[in-house]
């Protein structure tokens, strides 16, 4: 189990590349239980592939992984590199669990059941503890009223709500958001702004990619400017967004507030 001396989710000197293209080019950072650890930076810069690494959905070449202290096991090497462990990789999906831009709601399914059918067919929990979580969770992001209606009758906010629910309805240790207010429009914004600085005041494990520098300042411990690849400056939200150190993080609070 995590002490607190082992971070929930390490990673060190981590490459990643699209056939030539390089994206990642020796990333490093760690989240501890209760971190809340933000990566900022431009289109492109590589946040949205580093935070799909940590939970294995991506493959990458050189570089460490670990979950609670656990080294990722790989096979194969370079491009064909990929988690050797099935266990460990479902270990590792269902203990972080994504918050994505678009929602990646099923259509098909009602609210209730989209936040039940992973705890029911991955952690394979009985239905009728599954269902009273679920209803708990979808309270808790405050749409308890909507279990039986089907995302497209939701607005994005009420959608993105749904989603949050369904992370958490995996008792992950932490969550990783990908952007997951850049999609609403600003009103519908601050209701998922609300859920996600709520979670973070409970201590919650959570790794935030985002656009919205009022959000990362807020809710961080730690932030992460990600330019091309590389960390250009990094440390704690009050140093960072106050006192920028290099002309790249400078411009780019320049261009974004
Ligand atoms: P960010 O989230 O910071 O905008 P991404 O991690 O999405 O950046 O993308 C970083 C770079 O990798 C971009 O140049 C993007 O076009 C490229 N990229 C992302 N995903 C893929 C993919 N599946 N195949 C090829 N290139 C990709
Ligand atoms: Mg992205």
């Amino acid at each position: 189990m995590n002490d607190t001396k082992t971070p929930v989710i390490e990673i060190r000197g981590l490459h990643k590349a699209y056939g030539q293209l390089e994206v990642l080019k020796g990333v490093s950072l760690s989240a501890h239980k209760g971190d809340v650890v933000s990566l900022i930076g431009s289109s492109g810069s590589g946040k949205s592939t580093l935070l799909r690494c940590c939970n294995l959905l991506e493959d990458s070449q050189q570089g460490e992984i670990l979950f609670d202290g656990e080294p990722i096991k790989w096979r194969g090497q370079g491009h064909s590199r990929h988690p050797a462990d099935k266990e460990q990789l479902i270990k590792v999906r269902t203990n972080l669990s994504m918050v994505f831009q678009q929602f990646n709601l099923w259509a098909h399914m009602t609210i209730l059941q989209n936040v039940m059918e992973a705890p029911l067919t991955v952690l394979k929990r009985d239905r009728d503890q599954v269902e009273a979580s679920a209803r708990t969770y979808l309270e808790k992001v405050g749409i308890g009223d909507k279990c039986d209606v089907y995302p497209a009758q939701l607005s994005g906010g009420q959608q993105q709500r749904a989603a949050i629910a369904r992370a958490l309805a995996m008792e992950p240790q932490a969550l990783l958001f990908d952007e997951p207010t850049s999609a609403l429009d600003p009103e519908l914004e601050q209701e998922v702004v609300k859920v996600i600085k709520d979670l973070a005041k409970e201590g919650r494990t959570m790794l935030l990619v985002t656009h919205d520098m009022r959000l990362a300042a807020d809710v961080s411990d730690h932030v992460i400017f990600l330019h091309l690849g590389l960390i250009e400056e990094e440390g704690p939200p009050a140093e960072l967004f106050r006192n920028p150190k290099t002309e790249r993080l400078k411009q780019f609070l320049s261009a974004t507030v």
